[in-house]
C-alpha cells in the first residue's frame, strides 16, 4: 500500500493486522458500500450532569464490510474524506440521524402520554441508578432528544451543506435545535469568514455547534468569540488526566479554565471519554454540563434508547 500524505497509517499499533488491509481495496470498495447499504449507526448517549438525565446522543458511524467485518471510524473516515465520499455519507449520515431522533421522539411523547393516562411510570431501563438516580417525572419526556452528527472539514466547505441540512431537517420535520453539528476545532483554524459563513447561516437556523475535541488543537482562545459554537467538547485527554488521583493539577485547572471561560462566552461543555464515576464526580464539580463516555453507556444501536431513554442512566 502506498502511503498517501503522512506515515500515521504505518504507526506501530496493536491493531497493525487490521492496518494491513490494504487501503487501496478500502477506498475502492467505498461508493458501493453506500449503495449497498453497508454502514450503520451506533449512538452514544449525552447526559446532563447536573440531573443524570439522557439529553441527547451522537451519531457513530460504522461499516459493516462484507469481508473484513465491523469497521470503526478512524478505519475509512479518513479514506472518505480524502475521496470525498464522505459527503455523500456525511449526507446518509445526518439524515438517518435525524429521521432517528424524530422516531425517539415520538416514542417519547407517546410513552409519556400513556404513562400519564395509565399511571404506569416508564419503565426503567438496565443499569438504572448508575448517577445515583433513576426514573423521575414524565415532563421532562416530551422534549426532544438532541442528536449530534460529526462534520468533516470537506462538508464543511461544501457548497451544499446548508440546502442539504435544511432539506433534512424539513424533510423529517425536526426543530434545527435538535440537531448540533460537531465540528473539530482544527477544521475551523484559521478559516475567514466566508468560511464560516455556512455554519454561521446553520447556527443561525438554530441548529447548535459543537467544537469537537476542544483542547488539542492551537486555537487562539480569543478566537472562540468568532466561531459560530455553542458547545465545547472537551477531549477525552483533559478526561484522562483527572482519573489520577490526586488528579492531574495542570489538567483540573485547564478544565476549570475553560469551562469558566465557556460559560462567560455563554456557551455549554460537555466533556468526552468519561470512563469512571471519579471522573464523572470530578467533572460534576468542575461545571461540566454534559458528559459522554463508557462510564454512563457505549455507543450502540437506535434500539437501546428506545427503551431506555425515558429514565436516567
Ligand atoms: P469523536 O467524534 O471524538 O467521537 C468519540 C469517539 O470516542 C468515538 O469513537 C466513541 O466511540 C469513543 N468513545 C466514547 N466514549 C468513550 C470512552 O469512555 N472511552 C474511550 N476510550 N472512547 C470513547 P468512534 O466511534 O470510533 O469514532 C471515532 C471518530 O470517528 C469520531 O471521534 C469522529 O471523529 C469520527 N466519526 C464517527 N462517525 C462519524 C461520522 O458520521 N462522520 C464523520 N465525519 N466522522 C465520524
Ligand atoms: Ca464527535
Ligand atoms: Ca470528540
Ligand atoms: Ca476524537
Amino acid at each position: 500500500a502506498k502511503d498517501a500524505g503522512g506515515n500515521r497509517y504505518e504507526l506501530a499499533d496493536p491493531d497493525s493486522d487490521a492496518r494491513a488491509i490494504d487501503r487501496h481495496s478500502l477506498t475502492t470498495r467505498l461508493p458501493t458500500a453506500l449503495e449497498r447499504d453497508e454502514f450503520f449507526l451506533e449512538y452514544q448517549p449525552l447526559i446532563r450532569m447536573s440531573d443524570g438525565h439522557v439529553d441527547g446522543a451522537e451519531a457513530l458511524v460504522r461499516w459493516k464490510h462484507p469481508v473484513h467485518g465491523l469497521l470503526g471510524p478512524d478505519r475509512f473516515i479518513p479514506l472518505a474524506e480524502h475521496t470525498g465520499l464522505i459527503v455523500p455519507l456525511g449526507r446518509w449520515v445526518m439524515e438517518q440521524a435525524v429521521r432517528q431522533a424524530c422516531a425517539w421522539h415520538e416514542e417519547r411523547s407517546a410513552e409519556a402520554k400513556a404513562a400519564a393516562k395509565g399511571g404506569r411510570g416508564a419503565k426503567n431501563g438496565k443499569g438504572g441508578g448508575k448517577s445515583g438516580k433513576s426514573g423521575k417525572g414524565a415532563s421532562e419526556d416530551y422534549r426532544p432528544l438532541r442528536v449530534n452528527v460529526n462534520l468533516s472539514p470537506r462538508q464543511l466547505h461544501h457548497p451544499d451543506l446548508v440546502p442539504d441540512t435544511v432539506a433534512v431537517l424539513e424533510g423529517a420535520g425536526m426543530e434545527p435545535s435538535s440537531l448540533c453539528l460537531e465540528v473539530t476545532e482544527s477544521a475551523l483554524i484559521g478559516a475567514d469568514e466566508d468560511e464560516l459563513k455556512p455554519l454561521r447561516q446553520l447556527a443561525e437556523l438554530g441548529v447548535e455547534i459543537a467544537l469537537d475535541d476542544f483542547g488539542t488543537g492551537y486555537s487562539n482562545l480569543a478566537n472562540l468569540r468568532r466561531l459560530p459554537a455553542t458547545t465545547l467538547k472537551l477531549d477525552r485527554s483533559f478526561t484522562q488526566g483527572l482519573q489520577q488521583h490526586p488528579a492531574d493539577p495542570a489538567d483540573v485547572t485547564f478544565v476549570e479554565g475553560i469551562v469558566t471561560l465557556a460559560h462567560a462566552l455563554g456557551l455549554a461543555v460537555t466533556v468526552e471519554g468519561v470512563e469512571t464515576e471519579h471522573q464523572a464526580s470530578k467533572l460534576r464539580d468542575l461545571g461540566c454540563d454534559t458528559a459522554q463516555g463508557w462510564y454512563y453507556a457505549r455507543p450502540g444501536p437506535a434500539s437501546t434508547f428506545q427503551k431506555g431513554f425515558a429514565v436516567t442512566l
